[in-house]
């Protein structure tokens, strides 16, 4: 996925697919399900940066864990004979402190590549550890020594299981693995040997249960990501999740001195349509309404369900004429084009409409309140229309 370019999409979960489906009731289809379990492309920026720093904070653990482990084992060393003691510990030393540079340097936890990186790390050390071990344990070492080495592509494959990676991702960590197993195997001369073959097959098998394991992680974090920002009618971010990137895009534009407009909807009369066609007709304007908000504005722009029927749209790097231009277009959509009830019948609808540009060091409850402002002249003079705040 093109980080820089859905870096602010707003759906959540799957965007693409969801910016899609939205205005038919935001229902996932099948398809879009097992896509998003095989690869993150359609993830949103925003479940991307979770599912980072979920596992950002495993690998910090397991790099943690293993660095204790790695040193734990140089005294079994010790007292396993055969084994080439020197050289092992100062592989082991040199392996722990690969492993606590994964698990302490910092970075943005929020960043999937990053994230990736160092699970990477993760699978990468040991294999390299292990492949030095196997060159290391020749001749007549104890059975227990080389039993020992013997587990780590093993393990490598196992530790797959406790993350939420998508089948692609699993596969792409998992080929070291096989390769550094088949590359020792062709050094120790045994090359597709039974031997090899056997290891194989139960890597195989291993994996296959880590990639069931994590893309059910992954499936079960999508769906409870979704429930978590989604409104459940027009598949917009929900309040909450709204006020949340709300509040880190005006962080954005404030310490990068660029422009950001919200604009504040709200249905006009909208109690009218409920009463004289239902409720059932008054949410399909309310879907509607989602779609033609969707489509008119960019991927990088926000938009969720603020109230009942109002609407809260964030446009980032957007000049208070650009954010009037896109609101008029909204309005005269709604104007010009009716939403259709359930039964068919067209049910027309307006739309009010309240821009506000953020101002110098200024916080979200004010802008918000400016914004509100300006809807409720918008209201007051008549409704379906666009006030700019400060420019009524
Ligand atoms: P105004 O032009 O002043 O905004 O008038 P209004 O009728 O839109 O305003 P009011 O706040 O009186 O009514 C809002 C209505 O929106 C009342 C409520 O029943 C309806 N509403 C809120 N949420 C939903 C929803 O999820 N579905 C449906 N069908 N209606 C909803
Ligand atoms: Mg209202
Ligand atoms: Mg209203």
């Amino acid at each position: 996925m093109n980080e820089t370019a859905d870096r602010r999409a707003p759906s959540q979960l799957p965007a693409k697919e969801d910016r899609k489906n939205s205005h038919k009731g935001s229902q996932w289809s099948l398809f879009a399900n097992l896509v998003d379990l095989v690869r993150s492309d359609h993830h949103s920026t925003d479940f991307s940066g979770s599912r980072a720093d979920y596992i950002h904070n495993r690998v910090r653990i397991l790099g943690l864990i293993y660095a204790a482990l790695v040193m734990l084992w140089i005294p079994v060393d010790y007292l396993l004979p055969g084994t080439p003691f020197v050289a092992l510990a100062i592989t082991r030393l040199v392996a722990c402190a690969a492993f606590l540079a994964v698990a302490l340097v910092r970075h943005n936890p929020h960043h999937l590549p990053l994230a990736r990186i160092r699970l990477g790390l993760l699978v990468v050390i040991p294999c390299v550890f292990y492949f030095i071990s196997q060159l290391l344990l020749t001749g007549d070492v104890s059975v227990w020594a080389a039993m020992g080495y013997s587990f780590y592509p093993y393990v490598m494959i196992a530790q797959l299981a406790i993350f939420a990676l998508t089948l692609l991702e699993g596969v792409a960590l998992a080929i070291p693995v096989f390769l550094i197993v088949l590359a020792s195997q062709a050094v120790g001369g045994e090359f597709f040997s039974s031997e090899t073959i056997a290891a194989l097959w139960l890597l195989g098998l291993l994996l296959t249960l880590a990639l069931w394991a994590q893309m059910s992680q992954l499936q079960m974090l999508l769906r409870l990501y979704r429930q978590a920002t989604r409104d459940p009618l027009t598949g917009l971010l929900n309040r909450r999740a709204l006020m949340g990137r709300l509040a880190e895009e005006m962080e954005r534009s404030q310490r990068y001195k660029r422009q950001l407009t919200v604009l504040l909807f709200d249905l006009d009369k909208f109690k009218r349509v409920n009463d004289a066609l239902g409720h059932l007709a008054g949410d399909a304007v309310l879907r509607h309404f989602a779609g033609v908000m969707e489509k008119a504005l960019r991927r990088s722009d926000l938009v969720g369900r603020y109230g009942g029927e109002e609407f809260l749209a964030v446009l980032p790097e957007t000049s208070p004429e650009r954010g009037c231009e896109v609101a008029e277009r909204i309005r005269s959509d709604c104007h010009d084009a009716p939403a259709s009830a359930p039964d068919g019948t067209p049910v027309p609808f307006t739309t009010s409409i309240g821009v506000a540009t953020l101002l110098p060091g200024e916080d979200a409850e004010t802008l918000l309140t400016r914004v509100d402002e300006s809807l409720y002249k918008a209201k007051e003079t008549g409704r379906d229309r666009v006030v700019l705040a400060g420019a009524e």
